[in-house]
């Protein structure tokens, strides 16, 4: 599938030290990559085109946008892959209440959300991959588990994945099975269905149903399960092992549990992933984002309102990734008023020198993306640009290019 245009992204002078994320499997930091590795790989789980781009999604995508940005800086080939669930459930329902065709909604929706993106400066990845474009390897994968022991045919015709049959079942989550099976209800799962051997066993292949797409496959016919569906896209085009894993806390399970299981079962390598990385959910005014509750905030109606994308982003950078953090007016008034002083220090012919600044920010991201450290660093220097003026001509553009390349905030406007 097309991705989108990618923003220039200046080339700056040395690297700063490896980069460390918290895993949440662990519960520790870790460095993503060996010391000696050439290149990076990371997964990234994309959107589900029913609906816009919403602000947790931004979030979560400007989040993995400074791993991508802070690999390239250090030099590191990265491969990037991100799937987007065309096919699906949520895509069926929200068609049927429209009147539209499951179709031209996903492919609408999944045009605004290519365009968002760019708006948000946030790099393509290298693999922007369809579910409905890795049918046939899923259907491959399914037989594959099916024929391992690992999966098994329920009455339904639909096919199940046997958590049973992993050893490294619950490593990633380490939730306790209370845990699992409330957010099994929640998210999708259905662990009272009868006749499943686990109640948390979720669905691999989904054997075809009236008024539902489905093809023909390894399997059989049908469609897939979305677990499966990025575990698949992930091997597919990234390898069998990856470095990072990265989504939303709310992905933590069943889905990145399940994807990581399915891809042990595949290839018996273990873990599916060096580090399985996790951003927080955005609030609205005390309350939490959701479908439910209807107080989405759509990046691109921020967009139609005039809001400069640079002020989502800087907004959306003000609180560390991992933290569930709360948009409101005055969070987004806030990132103008700091977008405009740094816009205004760069702008200068002559400024405070930028070296110190192009080394703190790279350490404050190295350490976990401290993006509020990061943001301090930049204000001290746009501060006493401002307030003292300062000397040097060449560092207005070193600044730029620091704030540019590693956060991918324009100052050059
Ligand atoms: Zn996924």
């Amino acid at each position: 599938m097309e991705s989108w245009t990618a923003p220039h992204v200046p080339a700056l002078p040395g690297h700063g030290p490896a980069l460390r994320l918290h895993d949440t499997a662990t519960g520790e930091p870790r460095e993503t990559v060996a010391p000696d590795a050439e290149g990076a790989t990371m997964y990234v789980c994309g959107i589900t085109p029913y609906d816009a781009t919403h602000l947790g999604h931004a979030a979560t995508m400007i989040t993995f946008d400074l791993v991508h940005r802070y690999w390239l800086d250090q030099g590191l080939d990265v491969n990037y892959a991100q799937n987007v669930t065309d096919v699906d459930e949520p895509l069926f329902e929200r068609a049927e209440r429209d009147g539209t065709d499951w179709q031209v909604l996903g492919l609408r929706e999944t045009a605004l959300y290519r365009e968002d993106m760019e708006a948000l400066g946030v790099l393509p990845p290298r693999h922007y991959i369809g579910a409905v474009e890795s049918v046939p390897s899923v259907g491959k994968a399914v037989a594959q588990l099916l024929a391992k022991g690992a999966a098994y045919r329920h009455d339904s015709g639909d096919v199940y994945y046997a958590v049973e049959s992993e050893p490294g079942f619950g490593s990633e989550s380490n939730y306790d099975r209370e845990t699992m099976l409330r957010y099994a209800r929640e998210r999708g799962g259905d662990p009272d269905r009868e006749g499943k051997r686990d109640p948390l066993d979720p669905v691999l292949w989904n054997a075809p149903r009236d008024g539902e797409p489905s093809w023909e496959t390894e399997v059989g016919p049908g469609r897939p399960g979305w677990h499966i569906e990025c575990t698949c896209i992930a091997i597919d085009y990234l390898g069998e092992q990856i470095d990072v894993q990265g989504g939303g806390s709310d992905l933590i399970y069943p889905h990145h549990e399940m994807s990581a299981a399915h891809a042990q079962s595949l290839t018996g390598k273990r873990p599916f992933a060096n580090a399985y990385v996790h951003t927080g959910m955005i609030g609205l005014d005390g309350e939490k984002m959701s479908k439910s509750l209807g107080n989405l905030v759509f990046v691109s109606k921020l967009r139609a309102e005039g809001v400069d994308p640079a002020a989502v982003r800087l907004a959306l950078l003000a609180q560390h990734y991992r933290s569930d953090r709360q948009w409101s007016a005055a969070v987004l008034a806030e990132a103008e008023l700091r977008l405009g002083r740094w816009r205004e220090a760069a702008s200068r012919e002559l400024a405070v020198p930028a070296g110190a600044v192009l080394t703190a920010v790279r350490e404050r991201l190295a350490d976990d993306l401290d993006t509020p450290g990061a943001l301090s660093v930049i204000d001290a220097w746009a501060e006493e640009t401002l307030s003292a003026g300062g000397e040097d001509p060449s560092a207005p553009a070193l600044a730029r290019d620091t704030i540019g390349g590693l956060l991918g905030i324009d100052c050059t406007r």
